[in-house]
């Protein structure tokens, strides 16, 4: 069985969803994963806020301009009346929900509520599409199988073992149709698995069921080699290991939800990145082929800060790094990327909610200093068969640019350079010519 996940802009308009059929092979057996239409879950986000703030004639606004869009999608989605009619009950009863909780006391549970509602929609109004046509299709409702346990982290066996009966259930049945990115938490409550988790759902469904392949279908025809936007030239990657791909994942968020890559590859499940655009194009494969010694991507992410920790404490000290580390745990700050030497250490955040108070604690252990507008930029490929020569390739590309750190090691798929963001381009570029 195969899994295939359709993004929000797959189906985004009634003519693109009209045109999955061009893909999704009915006589196959698959699950196929919606996303919400494109623009829905920003729309939902907003109508929460509106709750959230009390703002409840803002809220009523949203509702119902983001109710008339939908109105119009199934005019032209539909052709006989009677799907019509099922469509707009589909509709009423997914918009009287959102405006129902006007009455309710708003809390984070009514806004995952409200969160949910654009898969629901996305995946019932095209189930009823395929009513319309006669293709078979039993409609799988997410949140009877997929689950997040307390930590918010997927619960793979708990899925296993809702989602096989289900299946079981319609043993005759070759297409199934799923909500991506909803789920439940550990206290049964309505929950999702943060934006852009419906990669991560098909995922954790090709892993639950051992799926002959997972397909993520978008608008790009795979992962490039480096960023289109900014290098000419740039080509799709046909085949990335898992372990590559994870390297990659980070910086490559906006074409596949980081977090996909571990369960397919926990479970052995082949993910294909392909194009609804140019659905024969060969995309790009994520399996266990591990292609000895190429060099296969850059990649880049901004609004980098570093943060530099000098302390004569540090020589021959234990437990420096633990206290320094402890610091981030705290204010639940992630770091990305370090460096050390005998008496300092660098390292690397993204996310700089509570950057005064971890400087503040720094402080207690030496001199800090705190560089923002960083860039990483991160070289993958199998760095393992040859480990000469790989570094100096790469950091011979950008000799003439200054760098800040460099981390090489951590695994062997990975070197990751921190350059100004003002450097980037002529980073990506250069390395760009001199690597592929
Ligand atoms: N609809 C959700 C979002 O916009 C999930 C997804 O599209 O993957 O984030
Ligand atoms: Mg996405």
């Amino acid at each position: 069985m195969k899994v295939l996940k359709f993004g929000g802009t797959s189906v985004g308009s009634p003519e693109r969803m009209k045109k999955l059929l061009d893909i999704i092979d009915p006589s196959q057996k698959q699950i196929v994963v919606l996303s919400a239409v494109s623009g829905t879950t920003n729309g939902l986000v907003e109508i929460g806020q509106a709750y959230l703030k009390s703002d409840k004639p803002q809220a009523a606004q949203l509702i119902a301009a983001l109710k008339a869009k939908y109105e119009d999608f199934i005019k032209e989605l539909y052709l006989k009346t009677e799907f019509l009619v099922l469509g707009k009950e589909v509709i009423d009863y997914h918009f009287d929900l959102l405006s129902s909780l006007a009455n309710d006391f708003f809390t984070g549970i009514e806004d995952k509520i409200i969160l949910a509602q654009g898969e629901q929609l996305s995946t019932t109004l095209y189930h009823v599409y395929l009513q319309e046509l006669g293709v078979k299709s039993v409609l799988l409702p997410a949140l009877d199988f997929m689950k997040i346990d307390e930590d918010g982290e997927p619960d793979i066996d708990y899925i296993a073992t809702h989602l096989k009966p289900l299946l079981q259930k319609h043993g005759d049945n070759k297409l199934f149709i799923t909500q991506g990115y909803i789920c439940r938490n550990a206290f049964g409550e309505v929950d999702n698995l943060r934006r852009g988790g419906s990669d991560y759902s098909a995922s954790l469904i090709g892993a639950a069921i051992g799926a002959e392949e997972v397909q993520i279908w978008t608008d790009i025809d795979g992962m490039h080699n480096n960023d289109p936007r900014i290098v000419q030239g740039t080509k799709p990657i046909r085949q990335l290991s898992f372990d590559e791909a994870a390297e990659l994942a980070y910086f490559g968020a906006k074409i596949l939800h980081p977090q996909s890559v571990f369960p397919a590859q926990k479970y052995n499940i082949p993910v294909r990145l392909l194009n609804t655009m140019e659905p024969n194009a060969p995309g790009t494969l994520i399996d266990s082929n591990n292609d000895r010694g190429e060099i296969k991507s850059v990649a880049a992410k901004d609004d980098i800060t570093a943060i530099n920790i000098h302390s004569s404490r540090m020589l021959l000290a234990h437990g420096f790094l633990r206290q320094v580390f402890e610091v981030f745990e705290r204010y639940k700050t992630a770091i990305d990327m370090i460096t050390t030497s005998e008496v300092a250490v660098s390292l690397t955040i993204d996310d700089t909610t509570y950057l005064d108070e971890i400087r503040a604690e720094l402080n207690a252990f030496g001199t800090v200093e705190i560089d923002v507008n960083q860039t990483i930029i991160c070289v993958v490929g199998d760095f393992r068969a040859e480990k000469h020569g790989y570094a100096a390739k790469v950091l011979e590309a950008i000799k003439h640019i200054p760098v800040r750190m460099i981390s090489y090691g951590g695994s062997s798929y990975n070197i990751s350079i921190l350059v100004k963001t003002g450097d980037k381009v002529e980073a990506l570029r250069s390395l760009h010519s001199r690597l592929f």
